[in-house]
Order: C-alpha cells, then sequence, then structure tokens
C-alpha cells in the first residue's frame, strides 16, 4: 500500500536497515525480533509468527500454564508491525523499534494476554463516556555496577552518596550516567522532560511528558527498555524492580492521571468547587481508593512490590488521597486548570505499563460512572493505620482481591484476569518453595 512505501522509503532515507519489532509480554518485558527492512512489508502484510510462550514464559525461562498455550501445543500469536510507531534507535545506528500488536492468527483476534490490546479496549470504554484520560508517567530505577565479589554479581552504582536527593551532576553521579540517558532517550523522541538523582544512592528518577493514555504507555514501556539496553551498554544493570535492597528505599512508578472531555477540556478542574475539582474528578478519586486492593496486583505485580510498601517510605501503605500530599496513595498536586490532576503513588517500576495504566483507568472510570465519592481527604502526614484501610500486605492477598473485584475484572476481561492470575499465583507458588537467605540466617545457627 502507498502508506506501507512511504514509511519503508523513510526508513531508507534515515538509514535504517533493521526494524527490531517489539511488544510487551505480560509482565511488560520487551520481546521481539530483528527484522531486515526488505522483509517488513511482508510482516506487516502477514504478521511475524511468535510461539505463544511469550506470554507463558517466565523471566528464568520455566513455562506457565496460561489458557490457551500449553494445553493447546503452544501455539502462534502473530505480531503485527504498527509502522507510526517506529523510533530509531540514537545508540544503535541503522536500528529502529516499532511496536507491535498481537492477534491469534487462526481467528484474526486479539490475543486476551496481549497489554496493548487490553489498555485500548479500557479506553474505548472511557471514550464511550466521552472521556480522554491523560497520563503523565514518573520512572524510578536503580543502576547497578558488575561486583563479582557480591553475592548477587550486582552493587549499587556510586554507593557513597545515598540520601544525595536532587543533587546533580558528578558528586551523585560520578560517570554522568544520568545526563547521558537523558540526552539518548530524548532522542529518542519519547517525550522526556527531566531527570535527577533520588533518595537513594544509585536510584535516579527520569519524568515523561504526558499525553493520551496509549500513548503515554508506550512511552513508558519504551523508556524502560531503553534505560535496560543504555545500562548494558556499559556493562550496568538498570533495574526497575520494586525494592531491591534492604538498605534503600523502592523505586516507584507514579502515575499523573486527569481527563479531558471531546473539546479537550480538562474535566478534572473546577475552581468554584471544594479543593478546586470537579464531581469527575472526585468521583474518580473515589474509584481509584475503592477498588485499591485490587488495582495493586496489577500496579504492584511482585513478590518483591509489597516490601516497598510502608510507613516512612514515601511509597503507600495505606489507602488514602491528600492535597499536595506525599505521604498519601493519591496525591492532588497543587496545579489546577489544565494541569489539575491525581498523582497515583501506588504502583511500583516492575509494572508493565500497559496494565498499571489499564487499570487505574478502569478503576477512575467505574468511579465516575457510579459517581463514588472520597472520604475526606488526609490532613497531615499519612500512614496512621488508624486512619485509613490498609493496602495488600503481600502479592496473594492483591491477587485475591482483584480475582474477587468482579467489576474492575469485568472491564478488563476475565480471560485476561484468568491468565493474569494463573501466571502470577505461579510466581508465588514458586517463591514459597524458594528458600531465601533470610531463612538461613534466621534459623540455621539458634535452631
Ligand atoms: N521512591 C518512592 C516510591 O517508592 C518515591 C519517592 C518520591 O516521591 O520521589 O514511591
Ligand atoms: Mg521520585
Ligand atoms: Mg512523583
Amino acid at each position: 500500500t502507498p502508506d506501507v512505501r512511504q514509511h519503508m522509503d523513510r526508513l531508507a532515507a534515515e538509514g535504517i536497515d533493521v526494524v527490531r519489532v517489539i511488544y510487551p509480554d505480560l509482565i511488560g518485558t520487551d520481546r521481539g525480533r530483528d527484522v531486515l527492512r526488505g522483509h517488513l512489508p511482508s510482516a506487516v502484510e502477514h504478521g511475524l509468527a511468535f510461539c505463544c510462550a511469550v506470554y507463558h514464559t517466565t523471566p528464568r525461562g520455566g513455562v506457565v500454564p496460561i489458557a490457551g498455550g500449553l494445553e493447546a501445543g503452544l501455539p502462534d500469536v502473530s505480531v503485527h508491525p504498527d509502522l507510526g510507531s517506529v523510533h530509531a534507535l540514537p545508540w544503535e545506528p541503522g536500528v529502529a523499534w516499532c511496536l507491535g500488536n498481537t492477534t491469534d492468527p487462526a481467528t484474526g483476534a486479539h490475543s486476551p494476554e496481549s497489554p496493548r490490546d487490553l489498555l485500548r479496549t479500557v479506553l474505548a470504554r472511557c471514550a464511550d463516556a466521552g472521556l480522554r484520560p491523560v497520563v503523565g508517567p514518573e520512572l524510578e530505577y536503580f543502576l547497578l555496577d558488575e561486583a563479582p565479589e557480591s553475592p548477587t554479581g550486582w552493587r549499587r552504582y556510586s554507593r557513597a552518596v545515598d540520601g544525595a536527593v536532587y543533587t546533580a551532576g558528578l558528586r551523585a553521579d560520578p560517570d554522568n550516567h544520568l545526563l547521558r540517558t537523558l540526552r539518548q532517550v530524548r532522542d529518542l523522541g519519547i517525550g522526556v522532560v527531566s531527570g535527577n538523582h533520588e533518595f537513594d544512592a544509585g536510584q535516579f528518577e527520569i519524568n515523561l511528558t504526558h499525553s493520551d493514555a496509549l500513548d503515554a504507555a508506550d512511552r513508558a514501556f519504551l523508556f524502560k527498555a531503553a534505560v535496560k539496553e543504555l545500562a548494558r551498554r556499559e556493562g550496568r544493570l538498570a533495574t526497575f524492580m520494586a525494592k531491591p535492597f534492604n538498605d534503600a528505599g523502592g523505586s516507584g512508578f507514579h502515575l499523573h492521571f486527569s481527563c479531558q472531555d471531546e473539546d479537550g477540556r480538562n474535566v478534572f478542574d473546577a475552581p468554584a468547587a471544594p479543593f478546586g475539582l470537579s464531581d469527575t474528578g472526585r468521583h474518580a478519586i473515589a474509584g481509584i481508593l475503592a477498588h485499591a486492593p485490587a488495582l495493586a496486583a496489577l500496579l504492584n505485580p511482585t513478590v518483591n512490590s509489597y516490601k516497598r510498601f510502608g510507613p516512612n517510605t514515601l511509597a503507600p501503605w495505606l489507602i488514602d488521597w491528600g492535597l499536595d500530599n506525599r505521604s498519601a496513595m493519591i496525591r492532588i498536586p497543587p496545579e489546577r486548570g489544565s494541569g489539575a490532576r491525581l498523582e497515583l503513588r501506588l504502583g511500583d517500576a516492575s509494572a508493565n505499563p500497559y496494565l498499571a495504566i489499564a487499570a487505574l483507568t478502569a478503576a477512575a472510570l467505574l468511579g465516575i460512572q457510579e459517581a463514588q465519592e472520597p472520604p475526606a481527604p488526609l490532613e497531615g502526614y499519612g500512614y496512621d493505620p488508624e486512619k485509613s484501610r490498609m493496602l495488600p500486605m503481600g502479592l496473594p492477598a492483591a491477587l485475591d482481591a482483584l480475582e474477587a473485584d468482579t467489576a474492575l475484572v469485568d472491564v478488563l476481561g476475565k480471560s485476561f484476569t484468568d491468565s493474569f492470575l494463573a501466571y502470577k499465583r505461579d510466581e508465588v507458588a514458586r517463591f514459597h518453595r524458594h528458600v531465601t537467605d533470610w531463612e538461613f540466617a534466621e534459623y540455621s545457627y539458634h535452631l
């Protein structure tokens, strides 16, 4: 088609000879295939065949029994390159990323496990309600240096500068990692605003611009892949796991969220109303609070995620909201007008951006459609369990909360949640069978 030809001409003009077609699996890892440019038109027409094990395979290589996988003999999924999403890699001349959409080759239907399609489905529901969600993602991560002497093989980058939050420049980042990364992700064209050193040594945050929710999820997904690739080029590891160290805080995935109407007006803004927030804004907050235990399953999707929660962490612990209050799970930043929004601080960096944004959007939509009312906002410093409900304290409880939240499951789709629960319950079971170093330290000597 002329459209494909135009894209092909552009790739040739930019000197791109390999297109890396990537898409998110259930846990948000980028999976893909390097396709020679000449074969791209055929990939667009027929799709690329991948083994469906991509949705069933754990990071350690085990295959998890999700419906439609093992018992079906691990059939194909088709991946269709979306040529509107080509991003030339600044650090790998001649190579570009291109996002793919997955379908079932037998039926042509979207795979229920596809995170990108799930988010699209939720956004279509919003569009039916006249709402266009806008999302601004913030991601924190730790940078690690190789350390053969350490039991994990890694140690924290620039170990000497704990408490260096907002310390810009070489004192906290002796190798200029942040500056280099910021420029590279800017050149990737994914809407990067700024970066800063976080609270703990070797921990950084980079903020992305806000945009339409699907675009924001795409950019957060590409951002994580880019940061990990760039770190590997330096022989380092960038990790987005929630809480990698006992002696440091966790890494958050804060999501700034608002909705526009069909004319692009921010519908959370209401200067004359209490808190300067509209009914719609208040209902969205109430929906997120009401569904928070289930949301945790998708925004805090690992066994490790629940070790980030706690009092005095700047991560949440309780299900609460507050006006410009960083000790609450939902903070309402002080801007109003077109900047009126909420910041959900629940998610950690290990979350699959598509699933996190889909879940947040679904909960807000339910709150809006049911005109739910939030309790009074938190006053002062939070973390008082007398005042608010607690978040689930572990992944099993969050998975049970998701399964029990029939309204949310209805928006996300039962075949997706069944697959997600199967995958995650397998992860929990594997963890419970594993003997940790804590157990050895606690029990081996005295008992
Ligand atoms: N690292 C904290 C978290 O886990 C957030 C710190 C901040 O407010 O930037 O959410
Ligand atoms: Mg931060
Ligand atoms: Mg934030």
